[in-house]
């Protein structure tokens, strides 16, 4: 014999309904077979929804109880019960008693927990006997049999114990004389001794399953449901979560204990004793394999076998200097509790004594209060403990294995992977058996907090990379673009599921949670709400996914501004805006730790010589222990096309206006031309090399006209480049003459930086530079004559998306 169990869901339309009776047609083919029905998906929330609506003298209970008529009699209609006559007028029956049960309910506006038991019950009356009526009509050997006749309990009504003695007894003699092959039976319902209608709790029929499971001694109890078996987390919260194929009965426990709702927590005691395993399956895909719960031993198991989490959760913390080193205290805390029917679901002692945590259900936090301020109101009184002190809005998350144990290390990596991702903890269990793990955390973090945890221990190959980017122009357009196509490529190779979650310019903004659709990214930014910095920011953190990475694509001062904001959420910055890095040296050290406090990297590779890379590689000879002795570069691209082109055969005026057209300078080219752009760089660089400067300790001697250097707007100054061509071809025909090049070069030696245009002798390595290229030599203590060189193209949109890239990459990798 075997004992089926099918959910809510599996029996919430007339089409899972033929689905279930299809799965036990082909069992009852060879052996009979007992089938425990739990109400139509969502009933028994309406149940109690009209209930509350009753007592509550609110009139719409009766909409409520409608809606309930309406669904079950569709699915009648539906299974096409042909002579179904009988069956019609045996509904209409019950629903006329619930009718009455709820007139009375409003009457009186009352609604005790005993009252409430009689009416949910019908949830799972009304649907066993659809079912077993459907399958007689069918011409199927089936009966159904009132579990409320065969399930005895005391009177602790909504969640009643069972008496075995009497259930088992009952179960057996009932069985011994059935004569139909398949049984069908209401979960959840039963009766106490003195033939009061009782419930087993809520998710109480895969409870009802297991004790007649037991009571029968039946080879195997399968729990069907809506998904394919216990997954490693809730799949409904965590995509990448997947069945569990074998667990043990210990782990499911814990796992349902916390929260894995696919299993009702006191389900495993029946059957665990007589090793009855448990297959957990799914009703609309019915070949998968599911999870087989058991003794068995899983050699290659891992050592955590499942994340899950309890939400509403209330945390009290009991705390006082009278604490300390006196007994008693947890005992009659606990008397307290127990006196009120509250469910102590976690405790923490602080190994001080000065302080007990205890994690309840919200629901239960304002009579734990009352009835524990009254316990201990000398205490109080005294000053010897403070009142009780009550937080909400907490959830528990918890790792279940019951290999844990003997693996160093794992609370450090659950801790650590939360931290990096800011989620704070406010309490932390470790189960005396070391099979579990778990903490609190507040309910706004929980998606976060599984989905972080999650890739940790079970995808620790893939790490998801959320970027939100800000300014889509010339090189933002590229860095899309590039994400579109690497995408692929990323994931195969690196491990890496780089996802676009935000998107802005400076008119519009758009989010998604699950990564933009980047095939028409243009199309839909357009139809995106208004973008503002700071709603950017906002949407970002209220989005809290992990591995939030800002990538700010502008040269805008107030972008920048809000770096510090974006750290402190634990989300990373990668930008190739100059402004925040070359800005009060106070801000830049501000920047850098906060980056490291919330451990959220904050990367600007291309704030120097675009994609060439430069930062990181300073960054690498200083981590490994070098030191900068001096750095000659030429860091300017637009100024190095400029000087690249310019002869006594051309116009100054004309190259300049050039550079500009073909996207080598910023929009307004005195940025460039008066140095301010390469002191920037080389500030950056003598900052990364460990050394504390500002803009202003830069010497900068500027080759503009003096009428360039005082022009106050773009047209003004291109103007002066006209009046001033003599004085630019005076610069040119010195060079020229010592046999030199022009180049903008940028210095910094003992600590002191210097930027200017200087003539370059042939044989120098900047002689021949060409294009938009740049040129880095480091002189170092390991490099001290022969320089550490860097060249290639420092300028243009393509290898500066290429630079931001690899800086996402490098988080990714980290
Ligand atoms: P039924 O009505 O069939 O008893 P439940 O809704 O009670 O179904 O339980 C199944 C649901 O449990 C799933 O749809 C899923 O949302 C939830 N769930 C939570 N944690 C887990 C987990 N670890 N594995 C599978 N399902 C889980
Ligand atoms: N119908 C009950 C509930 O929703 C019992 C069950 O489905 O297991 O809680
Ligand atoms: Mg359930």
């Amino acid at each position: 014999m075997k004992v089926l169990k099918f959910g809510g869901t599996s029996v919430g339309s007339s089409e899972n309904i033929n689905r279930v009776i299809s799965i036990l047609e082909n069992h009852g083919k060879t052996d009979a077979v007992v089938c425990v029905v739990s109400a139509v998906g969502g009933i028994t929330d309406k149940l109690l929804l009209t209930g509350k609506q009753a007592q509550n003298k609110d009139i719409s209970y009766k909409d409520t109880l409608n809606l309930i008529k309406d669904i079950h009699f569709s699915i009648i209609n539906e299974l096409n019960l042909g002579t179904g006559e009988n069956i019609t007028k045996v509904v209409d029956n019950e629903f006329q008693e619930l009718e009455d049960l709820l007139n009375g309910i409003y009457l009186i506006n009352e609604l005790s927990p005993k009252t409430s038991d009689k009416l949910v019950s019908f949830g799972e009356k009304l649907s066993s006997f659809i079912i077993a009526e459907t399958m007689k009509n069918r011409g199927l050997s089936a009966d159904r049999k009132n579990s409320q006749e065969l399930v005895v309990t005391n009177s602790n009504f909504t969640k009643a114990e069972v008496d075995f003695k009497i259930t088992n007894a009952n179960i057996q003699d009932y069985f011994k004389t059935a004569v139909q092959n398949i049984t069908i039976l209401p979960g959840f319902v039963s009766k106490s001794k003195l033939g009061e209608q009782t419930t087993l709790g809520r998710g109480g029929s895969d409870f009802t399953a297991a004790i007649v499971a037991a009571a029968l001694k039946v080879d195997q109890l399968e729990i069907w449901t809506d998904v394919s078996g216990m997954y490693t987390t809730n799949p409904k919260m965590v995509k990448q979560a997947y069945p569990i194929s074998k667990i043990s009965y210990q782990e499911a426990m814990e796992l349902s204990h916390f929260g894995a709702k696919v299993l009702y927590p006191p389900t495993v005691q029946p059957v665990l004793s007589l090793g009855i395993p448990i297959h957990i399956k799914n009703t609309m895909e019915p070949e998968a394999v599911g999870t087989v719960i058991s003794n068995e031993i899983v050699e290659e198991s891992t050592p955590v076998k499942g994340i899950s989490n309890i939400s509403n959760i209330a945390l009290l913390t009991l705390q006082g200097s009278g604490m300390v080193g006196i007994p008693g205290f947890s005992k009659r805390l606990f008397e307290t509790l127990s006196q009120e029917k509250i469910n102590v679901i976690m405790t923490t002692q602080a190994s001080s004594e000065h302080s007990i945590c205890l994690g309840i259900d919200e629901k239960e936090a304002d009579s734990a209060k009352t009835a524990i301020d009254a316990a201990f109101e000398n205490e109080i009184a005294l000053e010897k403990i403070d009142p009780i002190f009550v937080e909400t809005g907490l959830s528990i998350i918890a790792l279940v294995g019951d290999k844990m144990k003997n693996h160093q290390g794992i609370s450090g990596k659950m801790f650590s992977t939360l931290g990096k991702n800011n989620i704070n903890i406010r309490a932390i269990a470790q189960g005396a058996s070391e099979k579990n793990i778990s903490a609190v955390i507040a309910e706004s973090d929980v998606k976060k907090a599984l989905n972080t945890l999650h890739e940790q221990f079970f995808e620790s190959k893939t790490k998801q990379l959320n970027v939100f980017i800000t300014g889509v122009g010339n090189v933002g357009e590229r860095l899309v673009e590039q994400i579109k196509q690497q995408k692929k490529y990323l994931k195969e190779n690196l491990k890496i599921n780089l996802r676009v979650a935000g998107l802005s310019n400076s008119r519009k903004m758009i989010f998604n949670e699950e990564g933009i659709n980047l095939k028409n990214w243009k199309d839909q930014l357009e139809d995106g709400e208004q973008a503002t910095l700071k709603g950017f920011f906002e949407n970002t953190k209220a989005l809290n996914l992990r591995n939030s990475i800002f990538v700010d694509v502008t040269a805008n001062a107030d972008v920048a501004n809000l770096y510090a904001n974006y750290l402190r959420q634990s989300i990373g910055v990668v930008a190739c805006n100059k402004i925040a890095c070359s800005s009060d040296f106070k801000n830049y050290k501000l920047l850098k730790e906060l980056s490291l406090k919330y451990n959220a990297p904050y990367l600007f590779e291309t704030n120097v010589g675009a994609g060439l890379p430069i930062i990181d590689t300073l960054n690498n000879l200083i981590a490994s222990g070098d030191k900068v002795n001096s750095i000659q570069a030429v860091l300017s691209g637009s100024l190095n096309f400029v000087f690249n082109n310019f002869t006594d055969q051309t116009k100054f005026y004309d190259v300049v206006k050039k550079a500009g057209a073909e996207g080598y300078t910023e929009p307004d080219p005195r940025i460039d031309l008066s140095g301010v752009d390469v002191a920037r760089k080389i500030l950056i660089l003598a900052r990364e090399s460990g050394v504390e400067m500002n803009l202003e300790d830069i010497e900068n001697t500027s080759f503009l006209s003096e009428a360039g250097l005082k022009s106050d707007s773009v047209d003004d100054f291109y103007q002066t480049l006209i009046a001033d061509e003599a004085h630019y071809q005076k610069l040119y025909a010195s060079a020229k003459a010592n046999n030199c090049q022009l180049k903008y070069v940028a210095q910094f030696n003992d600590g002191k930086a210097s930027v200017g245009l200087q003539e370059i002798p042939e044989g120098h390595p900047f002689y021949n530079l060409e294009g938009s290229d740049n040129i880095v030599m480091f002189y170092t203590q390991r490099y001290p004559k022969q320089p550490m060189i860097i060249k290639g193209a420092g300028a243009g949109a393509d290898v500066t998306a290429s630079g931001l890239f690899a800086d996402i990459i490098r988080i990714g990798n980290d």
